[in-house]
């Protein structure tokens, strides 16, 4: 009985597409008639890929989706990455730019990490990014990569980290409302 039911759940996914000799289904169906087990795996296999086998797609279909769906992940940690070092570059940037002409672009600068860091962090962004430029401003500061004293470096910090706060908040609410055109 053992080896027959492994024969019969190995035919299984076949007997459901039809691709079986006539004898052999005929062998699977008088063995599912005796065997509540395999009438379960049965029953399973055409839970799992019921819809498909109902439109005639074949279950190669939801196979082929599982590489791609791998790659769309890689994909997915690779821009991660990329946003996450493109954080710090601006927040480098920007804080650079402090004692300079191009004082103004952060205005511009701080919001894009924002985003950037809602996209990494979620709504975790909202201490996280303001922690990374604390930690940036410091080590510039220390480091004395430009010139501004410990006062104004504490002081823009907390300027520019309520930039990148609305930056966050853009993008929540961008995020947020294609949450909700996706549910109609
Ligand atoms: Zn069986």
């Amino acid at each position: 009985m053992k080896t027959e039911c492994s024969i019969v759940k190995d035919l299984l996914p076949l007997y459901m597409e039809d691709m079986v000799s006539r004898e052999t289904a005929q062998y699977v169906s008088d063995h599912l008639k005796e065997c509540p087990e395999c009438r379960a795996e049965l029953a399973e296999l055409k839970g799992g890929t019921g819809l498909a086998a109902i439109e005639g797609k074949s279950t190669l279909d939801t196979n082929s989706a599982k590489p791609f769906q791998k790659m769309m992940r890689r994909m997915n940690r690779q821009f991660h990455m990329l946003a996450y070092s493109l954080i710090i570059f601006f927040i480098f940037l920007g804080f650079a730019w402090t004692a300079g002409e191009n004082l103004m672009y952060n205005s511009l600068i701080m919001p894009i990490v924002g985003v950037f860091g809602y996209y990494v962090f979620k709504w975790k962004a909202v201490y996280k990014v303001p922690v990374l430029l604390l930690l940036i401003d410091l080590a510039v500061f220390a480091f004395q990569l430009v010139e501004i004293g410990f006062a104004d470096t504490i002081g823009w910090t907390f300027i520019y980290s309520i930039f990148v706060l609305v930056g966050v908040a853009i993008a929540f609410l961008f995020h947020y409302a294609i949450k909700k055109e996706d549910q109609k």
